[in-house]
């Protein structure tokens, strides 16, 4: 039976992801070792029952009494902690999901990789912050990582059976988000909730408002460039409200292979499931002519800055990655919190990267795990003082 783990399970893409193990069988089907979730200890509880996993673990310590109340008769065992869903990482699994959302995701990515579980990764920030280190585990232990982003899984798919050497372009599309008929002049004023409007996809909070401002985009082209080794140069985005077709590829002959499908997770996460097989999934199937028209337009830099944040990152590569996420998650949470605008989140980014690149070599390889973290760490501080200086004088 194969066994599989699931980190973020009770996240957006973990849910779903829990929901196909279900339908495909769920305990009679897959041995499920380990679920971790946040804060939302009875849907924990009641995923670990409904697959008998081994063990369930939560984030935070001060909830594990109530994880341990709610699986009171079973056979999983609980623990909580950064360090329990490290160690439950360790635990051999054959397919392992990532799905934490932030840079808290990366130290299971890279355990779950190093015990050689296929890791079906849905955290992009743990290619964002430690690409080559993630690539490299990977490869020294003869695992396989399988992207669940929907763009990059559509690239996977548009690349079977081709040369990587190729390829000319890749073309990243973006639904630009909750706001992206808005006037640029009424940006600035945003609330959360008119950015968590999104139109097509149904995603979790912070992913959501990252799409708006696209550092979601941001994200996606530096893990485009760390997980197919692609130039910089060579990935464009191009904004399709849609959302139909999920990411392009463009190759040396003029030819381009777009993936096509509804703006539905459970296609990728099931493709990541399936692999290297397809099977039937429960999503929408395509009404062309119903459909008539899809449209495309180049993004307005100015509304995203986010995007010519992700070129900068990109040229100085090493470390930039690491502190442009750490500081975009502090970007947003100030934003949650009301602190800041919408268009500071980009304008704290900035000064936090500016500041980094005078105050520490930002461009040094990131060799070792503990030189991301620790650059990690210095950003939030960095963007932390962004923000109360911007906020300030705002
Ligand atoms: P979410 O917020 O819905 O869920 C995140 C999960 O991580 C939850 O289980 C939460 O409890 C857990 N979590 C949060 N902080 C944690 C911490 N510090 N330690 C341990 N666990 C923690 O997020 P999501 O939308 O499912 O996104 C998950 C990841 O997948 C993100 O990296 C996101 O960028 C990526 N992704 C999501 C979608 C989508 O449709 N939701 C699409 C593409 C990529
Ligand atoms: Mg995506």
């Amino acid at each position: 039976m194969r066994r599989i783990s699931i980190f973020g399970a009770t996240g957006s893409v973990g849910d779903q992801t829990v929901e196909l193990i279900e339908r495909a069988g769920g305990p009679r089907a897959f041995h499920t070792v380990a679920l971790t979730g946040g804060r939302n200890i009875s849907r924990l509880a009641e995923q670990a029952r409904a697959l008998r996993a081994e063990i369930a673990v939560c984030a935070d310590p001060a909830d594990l009494p109530a994880l341990r109340d709610a699986l009171a008769g079973t056979a999983t065992e609980t623990a909580a902690g950064p360090q329990a869903i490290a160690e439950a990482a360790d635990r051999p699994a054959d397919w392992t999901m990532s799905a934490i959302v932030g840079a808290a995701g990366l130290v299971p990515s890279l355990r779950a990789l190093s015990h050689g579980a296929t890791l079906a990764l849905a955290n992009k920030e743990s290619l964002v912050t430690a690409g080559p280190l993630l690539m490299a585990t990977a490869a020294a232990h003869g695992t396989r990582i399988l992207p669940v982003d929907s763009e990059h899984s559509a690239i996977f798919q548009a690349l079977t059976g081709e040369d990587i050497a190729s390829v000319e372009r890749i073309i990243l599309t973006a639904s630009g988000g909750a706001l992206r008929d808005w006037p640029l002049s009424a940006l600035a004023a945003a609330t959360v909730k008119e950015a968590l409007a999104h139109p097509n996809w149904a995603m979790g909070q912070r992913i959501t408002i990252d799409s708006a401002s696209m550092f979601n985009k941001a994200l996606e082209v530096i893990e485009t460039r760390e997980y197919f080794g692609i130039a910089p140069d060579r990935i464009e985005v191009i904004v399709h409200p849609e959302s139909i077709i999920h990411s392009m590829v463009g190759f040396s002959d003029g030819a381009i292979m777009a993936h096509l499908g509804a703006p539905d997770m459970r296609h990728p996460i099931g493709y990541a499931l399936n692999w290297p097989q397809r099977a039937a999934l429960p999503v929408a199937r395509l009404d062309l002519a119903q459909m008539a028209t899809l449209t495309f337009r180049a993004p307005d830099l100015a509304r995203y800055p986010a995007l010519r944040l992700a070129r900068e990152v990109m040229a100085i590569h090493g470390l930039a990655g690491a502190a442009f996420n750490a500081a975009k998650e502090i970007a947003l949470d100030r934003f949650l919190d009301g602190a800041i605008g919408f268009m500071d989140m980009a304008a704290v980014v900035e000064e936090t990267l500016n500041r980094l690149s005078s105050e520490t070599s930002l461009g040094k390889d990131a060799e070792t795990l503990e030189d991301v973290l620790a650059m990690d760490h210095l950003a939030r501080t960095r963007a932390a003082e962004a923000a109360v200086i911007l906020r300030k004088s705002g």
